[in-house]
């Protein structure tokens, strides 16, 4: 075929064909006119690869720099203000950016009259910058501002010595749209040969070489591979986040489901880049273009459909256009230009740690800034130490560990919280420090007294449904704890009174007798007495595999608890016409049924004048001195009936009857 053909079809010139096509891996030769017919096809699809990676290009770009935008809006209203342990107001107000006048006036809505000059307590000072939804900070004497404000950006600004990394990724989505399979799916066919063998452990994370197309051979991504990861809010880091790029996986054979939204929602509050996998086109139900018109039905129009959301059909199970995925991946890593510094200052956050008996604590950490090197003094969270020995996600010895490297980390005293950050410091000294600052930091935040004394009166009429959760690693305690805060009714809730990782002590058990509370276990068993005792004494006990069936078993329980509505049915009218006896208990009465029915199970409300004077409760309901079950208006009846009100001649009885109706979560 003619090039200038060649080019008319593809909408382009001539020219601009000849210099890319070489580029795409198909060699024509600068300056030839004709191209082989067999190498047409591969010429078209080439460019259409081309021509879809420039749009999107173009496209994120775009919106790169709209999420920047908005960033630098978020992160001037999260700035945190740092204030000294006592402040005056006028030094106050300046630190907030705001007039005298209106801080004086929260004050006082807060209950402290201050004058200008006046001093107020940091705590004072915290709950009125809340109540402008600036966050505050105790200030130091010994710190230094430069010190506190010290942050990744900044570590990061040294531009000459900023080198790209490989994206770290997190899979999100529905439950059974295939997350875990993916994962396993692209460990198995991108890890190379020997290594993939050599895989003895699950560390929370993984890194993959990719190998297609060739562009792209040799560059690495970083997945995060947690049992959490479906709570992703656990999973964030406390400093920055952890992830680059998210994937949501939707599955073909289904549609959008509550956890997708929820994902996007976390996604999108996240400002992570995102690419959908829509997952199981290998099934015969599957259609693709249902989710995508529900991704464009939530303002998520895929691109092929005009929009900027990257979709990539796939399925995890078959291990079909894996490849696909993991170039979009680097794509978009290539657009967003993620860069650190690997001789920099080292940050790196905690995604999995547990106790290991032989080990003692065992955490997993991605490194974002800087490199981690065994012999390297760290703080993390309120705990630190010596790194004794780094591993990589294969059980490999490594010494050091660059940016986006996922490192499993032997030498921390205790165990670390998911989330926490790693940082080098210089002696044990500051360990201490920072595991200080750490706890005051994480302290929860104090709220004003009004809101605390409700609480504590909501606390105290609830009925609880007391549980000790144990988990086998950090990542699933979090993720756990949070989707349990989730299941709430106003009648009820959970407390969860112990928590804590690894099997379930006799100590466990007896604390749990006292207390009430069921025992949760999560991937972790009994000690060999403790279920002995379990046995012995019937303590409330269950294990787990899967987040989502223990979910639904505690919401099940919890619903159990819920106290039943009582749900009233008005049933019948009667006037009374006679009184035929009276005793201590009870008191006959006669009367006819001016509206629906009488039953004998029937509860009544009296009425005289319109005027409701009490309640009865028949024992025995006549109709022409028989004992019947119901009478029907416009008959006559006799009821003998327990009450506490004296009834009259003429007065009105309404009947009704009452059921039980189960409450849900
Ligand atoms: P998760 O809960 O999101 O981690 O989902 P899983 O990875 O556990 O997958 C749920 C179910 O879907 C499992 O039975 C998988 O075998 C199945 N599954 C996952 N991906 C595919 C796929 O691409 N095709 C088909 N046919 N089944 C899949």
């Amino acid at each position: 075929m003619n090039i200038s053909e060649l080019a008319r079809q593809l909408k382009t010139e001539p020219q601009l064909l000849l210099e890319k096509l070489p580029e795409l891996g198909i060699h024509i030769g600068e300056k030839a006119i004709q191209i082989d017919e067999n190498v047409v096809p591969k010429a078209i699809s080439a460019w259409k690869q081309y021509q879809r990676r420039e749009t999107l290009k173009q496209k994120l770009a775009a919106k790169r720099a709209k999420l920047e935008e908005k960033k630098n809006g978020n992160d001037q209203k999260k700035m945190v203000v740092s204030i000294p342990e006592a402040i005056t107001v006028a030094d106050f107000a300046k630190k907030l950016d705001m007039p005298v006048s209106k801080v004086m006036v929260k004050l006082l809505q807060e209950g402290v009259m201050a004058a200008m000059n006046q001093k107020i307590e940091y705590d004072t000072a915290m709950i009125v910058a809340e109540d402008f939804g600036i966050k505050t900070r105790l200030e130091k004497k010994e710190e230094t501002e430069e010190a506190e404000n010290k942050t990744i950006e900044q570590t990061l600004s040294k531009e000459s010595e900023l080198e790209n990394r490989p994206p770290v990724v997190v899979v999100m989505g529905h439950v059974d749209h295939g997350k875990t399979t993916l994962l396993d799916s692209i460990r198995k066919t991108n890890v190379a040969g020997s290594e993939a063998g050599a895989i003895t452990q699950h560390i929370g994370a993984y890194q993959v070489t990719v190998t297609e197309p060739a562009e792209y051979s040799g560059r690495k991504i970083t997945f995060i591979d947690t049992p959490g990861h479906e709570a992703f809010r656990g999973m964030r880091s406390r400093g920055g986040k952890v992830a680059d790029i998210a994937v949501l996986v939707i599955a073909a054979d289904d549609k959008i489901q509550p956890q997708t939204l929820e994902s996007i929602e976390i996604i999108q509050n996240e400002n992570l880049p995102m690419i959908v996998a829509v997952n199981k086109i290998d099934r015969s139900e599957a259609n693709i273009d249902v989710i995508k018109t529900q991704l464009s039905e939530i303002n998520l129009t895929p691109e092929d459909w005009g929009g900027d959301v990257i979709c990539v059909p796939l399925s995890a199970k078959k291990g079909q256009n894996i490849n696909d995925l993991l170039e979009n991946i680097l794509l978009v890593a290539d657009i967003e230009n993620f860069r650190s510094n690997p001789k920099g200052a080292l940050f790196g956050t905690i995604i999995e740690s547990n106790i290991d008996k032989g080990l003692g604590p065992i955490a997993t950490a991605v490194v974002q800034n800087g490199t981690l090197k065994i012999g390297d003094l760290v703080a993390c969270g309120d705990t630190g130490g010596r790194i004794k020995s780094l591993q990589d996600f294969t059980g490999a010895t490594i010494r050091e560990a660059p940016p986006s490297t996922p490192v499993m980390v032997l030498g921390l005293k205790s165990v670390p919280k998911v989330g926490d950050i790693v940082e080098r410091v210089e002696s044990l000294k500051e360990i201490k420090k920072s595991a200080k600052k750490y706890r005051m930091d994480v302290q929860p935040e104090k709220d004003s007294l009004k809101k605390r004394v409700k609480e504590k009166e909501e606390e105290k009429k609830i009925p609880q449904l007391k549980i000790f959760l144990k988990t086998d690693v950090v990542g699933t305690l979090e993720a756990l704890l949070g989707e349990i805060k989730k299941l709430k009714h106003k009648d009820v809730e959970v407390a969860v009174i112990k928590q804590g990782l690894g099997p379930f002590s006799e100590n466990d058990v007896i604390e749990a007798e006292a207390q009430g509370a069921h025992l949760i276990a999560f991937k972790v068993a009994t000690t060999t007495g403790a279920g002995h005792l379990i046995s012995a004494r019937s303590i409330p006990y269950n294990t787990y595999t899967v987040i989502y069936k223990l979910l639904d078993d505690l919401k099940a329980q919890l619903e159990s608890l819920i106290p039943p509505e009582i749900i009233e049915e008005d049933i019948g009218k009667a006037k009374v016409a006679a009184l035929f006896g009276k005793s201590e208990r009870a008191m006959i009465i006669g009367g006819r049924v001016i509206d629906g029915k009488v039953t004998k199970n029937a509860k009544f409300r009296i009425f005289r004048n319109g005027e409701v004077l009490g309640e009865g409760m028949i024992i025995d309901l006549q109709c022409n001195r028989e004992s019947k079950e119901e009478v029907k208006a416009p008959q006559e009846f006799g009821i003998k009936y327990k009450g506490d009100y004296d009834i009259r001649q003429d007065d009105e009885l309404q009947f009704y009857t009452t059921r039980e109706e189960k409450q849900k979560l």
